[in-house]
C-alpha cells in the first residue's frame, strides 16, 4: 500500500536504465531538466539540489522533489517523452505552476498527483472545512511545499473553495474546485485587480507584516459570476498566507455549500 511521503527519486530508480537521475548544485540555470540522449537510447533527468542546504543529509526539500516529480512527468507523460525522443531537446523547468506552456502545466498536474495522490489526501482533505493550518500540516506528512499542496487539497476538495495566488498586487493564478465552478464562481484572469480590503492584506505582506490573516468578502469580489445574482451575492471566507519564498500571498476562498447551492429538500 502507497503512504506519504512518496519518494519521487524511487519511482525515477524503477525506470532504470532507461532513466537515470541526477542531482547537483545547478545554482540558477534550471530547477530540473529532462534530457534524451539517442546514441545510449536513455532518459537523463538533471535536478537541482540548491534548495536543499537546510535538510538534512539524505532528503530533499519539497521544492527539489517537486522538480524530480515534474521531469517525471515530462518522462511519463506519452507526448513528453515522443518529443523529447523525437527532438532530442532538453528543458528546462522552473517553479510551480508559474508556467502558462500546456506541456508544464501537465507536469505541474502530473507532479501533483504523484507526490499527492487522490487516494491519500482526497479524503483527509474532505474530513471537514480546511484551513492554512491544516494544509501546512500536510505539507508535513507528503512533504510537499505550501503552495503545491494548497493547489491540490482545492483540487480533490468536494466543497466550494478556490486558491488564489496574489503576486505584486494581481492575481498571478486561481485554482477553483469543481463546486465552485458548478456553483457559478468562475476564475478571474491572470493579472486580474484584487478586491479594496485585499489590498491592504497585500501591504502588510509586502510590509513583512503577514504571515496568517482572515477576512471576509463577497464571492463577485474574487470570481467571475456572471449574470448568477446567488454566486455573486455569496459570502466568501478569506484566509491568507504569505509565501516569501515565492513573494506570493496565497489566499484560500471557501463558500458555504448552502449560499451557492439551492437545497434540494426545500
Ligand atoms: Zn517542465
Amino acid at each position: 500500500m502507497t503512504t506519504a511521503p512518496i519518494d519521487p527519486l524511487a519511482v525515477a530508480a524503477s525506470e532504470k536504465p532507461l532513466l537515470s537521475a541526477v542531482g547537483a548544485d545547478f545554482r540558477d540555470r534550471f530547477d530540473g531538466q529532462l534530457e534524451y540522449h539517442w546514441s545510449k537510447n536513455r532518459f537523463l533527468l538533471f535536478y537541482n539540489t540548491k534548495y536543499d542546504v537546510y535538510v538534512p543529509a539524505g532528503e530533499h526539500h519539497p521544492r527539489t522533489r517537486f522538480s524530480v516529480a515534474h521531469e517525471l512527468g515530462h518522462y511519463f507523460i506519452e507526448a513528453h517523452r515522443a518529443f523529447l525522443r523525437r527532438t532530442g531537446k532538453s528543458h528546462p523547468s522552473r517553479g510551480e505552476f508559474l508556467s502558462d506552456r500546456t506541456i508544464e502545466t501537465e507536469a505541474d498536474a502530473f507532479a501533483a498527483g504523484l507526490l499527492m495522490p487522490a487516494s491519500l489526501l482526497g479524503p483527509i482533505v474532505n474530513e471537514g472545512e480546511m484551513s492554512f493550518a491544516d494544509i501546512e500540516r500536510w505539507a508535513g506528512e507528503f512533504k510537499t511545499s505550501v503552495t503545491s499542496t494548497a493547489r491540490r487539497a482545492v483540487e480533490l476538495s468536494d466543497f466550494p473553495c478556490a486558491l488564489i495566488g496574489v503576486r505584486e498586487g494581481r492575481v498571478a493564478y486561481s485554482f477553483h474546485s469543481q463546486a465552485m465552478i458548478e456553483g457559478g464562481c468562475y476564475p478571474r484572469p491572470r493579472g486580474s485587480d484584487l478586491p479594496p480590503d485585499a489590498q491592504s492584506k497585500v501591504q502588510a505582506f509586502v510590509g513583512g507584516n503577514l504571515w496568517d490573516d482572515k477576512g471576509q468578502a463577497f464571492a463577485r469580489d474574487w470570481c467571475q459570476t456572471y449574470d448568477n445574482d446567488r454566486a455573486a451575492e455569496a459570502p466568501v471566507y478569506e484566509y491568507y498566507c504569505g509565501v516569501p519564498s515565492m513573494q506570493t500571498l496565497l489566499v484560500l476562498l471557501t463558500v458555504p455549500e448552502e449560499e451557492i447551492f439551492l437545497d434540494e429538500d426545500d
